[in-house]
């Protein structure tokens, strides 16, 4: 059996999988991943500032019309479009066998697929709320805003996304959901991302299955621990095999 027919034959026997996905999830769909040299190089050339500057609560606070500035350019991509990885999950989780979708990514593509459960450790750049009055908005209105920093309509204060920034702790509640979906499932699906950056890394050691399948383009820490791994390209396979 090749891996591709090991993984088809390992979901086709599961009904508890769940599937942990990085930024390699949504290249696929071309947005860029700020962190990989390509989207950091861009951004060197453009800015004055690193991204992990730019994305942090300090310079929100302190910049914030710099920091709507770069967020609106670099971390929006309104024609992006779910790739297979997105609509196989959606697939696998409306036949009842995957349970949940964990994901670093803050674009809402495995929604528009179809996922239904979907652990947004990051956040999403669909949910914004008055940093004042709580009020919540969606996404036009910050795109649409005539202004640079988009400002409630009621309160008249900032309206922030509602995206974990650096130097900001990951909602707890979102956390815990994760962990629980990672501690149940007999089988965990790890795709496109190197497993290095936090909560990532920690979240593996939770799981207690039987089957870890890792995807991604490059070796990770964890390979020798997996059942299955495979370089590849995760929407090729996931279309593939589901
Ligand atoms: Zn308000």
């Amino acid at each position: 059996m090749n891996s591709t027919e090991k993984l088809r034959d390992i979901i086709k026997n599961s009904s508890d999988i769940v599937f942990f996905g990085g930024a390699g999830v949504s290249t696929e769909s071309n947005i860029p991943d700020f962190r990989s040299s390509q989207g950091l190089y861009e951004i060197k050339n453009n800015y004055k500032h690193a991204p992990e500057v730019m994305l942090s609560h300090s310079f929100f606070k302190k910049h914030t019309e710099e920091f709507f500035q770069f967020y609106k350019e670099k971390m929006i991509y309104r024609n992006a479009k779910p790739n297979k990885a997105h609509y196989s999950l959606a697939k696998l989780e409306e036949i009842g066998k995957l349970k949940a979708v964990i994901t670093q990514n803050i674009d809402g593509l495995h929604q528009e697929a179809g996922s239904k459960n979907v652990i947004e450790l990051h956040g999403s750049v669909h949910r914004n709320y008055c940093i004042k009055c709580k009020k919540s908005f969606g996404l036009d209105y910050i795109m649409n805003s005539n202004k640079v920093i988009p400002h409630c309509d009621e309160c008249s204060s900032v309206v922030k996304p509602d995206v974990v920034l650096y130097e900001e702790a990951l909602n707890m509640d979102v956390i815990n959901k994760a962990i629980y979906h990672v501690r149940n499932a007999e089988v965990l699906i790890i795709g496109g991302t190197s497993l290095v950056v936090y909560p990532a890394a920690s979240l593996v050691q939770y799981f207690n299955g039987k089957h870890l399948i890792l995807i991604n383009k490059t070796t990770t820490d964890y390979d020798n621990r997996a059942s299955l791994v495979i370089y590849d390209s995760i929407g090729k396979i996931l279309g593939e095999v589901i």
